[in-house]
């Protein structure tokens, strides 16, 4: 067990374990009462994937910011691909690199991974906004 931050700080458990549906990595989300709760699991393959945790930490910060709702929209599939668009940007952001190979994996991730029936070209067109933000919030962009 490691711990990783959320927001910076925050202390998030990360266990090492095979998460289910063959993901790489999955947060889990709970609300104990009103607090809510949050851990990760990542698969012992991809224990030091820091990328795939960025957006693993992604779902813990979405998820942090609005427990109730994070929990309720990620139920629809329009949240699904809101969410996951974010935290693939993340993922993809922290690479500090262009690589459209990259990005189109993960457009594909995004299509069949979560039950989703989207047009590509429409995920493709949500991810890319999603990663214009992340960009454009570093600090050595122009
Ligand atoms: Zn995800």
């Amino acid at each position: 067990m490691k711990f990783a931050k959320a927001f910076g700080w925050f202390p998030v458990p990360v266990f090492r374990s095979v998460p289910a549906g063959g993901f790489k990595g999955y947060t889990r989300i709970l609300t104990l009462m009103v607090i809510p709760l949050a851990w990760i699991k990542l698969h012992p393959d991809y224990w030091d994937d820091e990328h795939l945790l960025e957006h693993e930490l992604q779902h813990v910060e979405d998820y942090f910011r609005h427990p109730w709702f994070y929990w309720l929209r990620y139920k629809t599939p329009e949240g699904r691909l809101h969410y996951e668009a974010r935290a693939y940007a993340r993922q993809y952001a922290s690479y500090g690199e262009k690589n459209f190979v990259r990005f189109n994996q993960f457009v594909d991730l995004i299509c069949e991974r979560y039950g989703l029936n989207f047009d590509r070209s429409f995920v493709f067109f949500i991810l890319e906004k999603e990663v214009e933000k992340y960009i454009s919030m570093m600090p050595n962009s122009k």
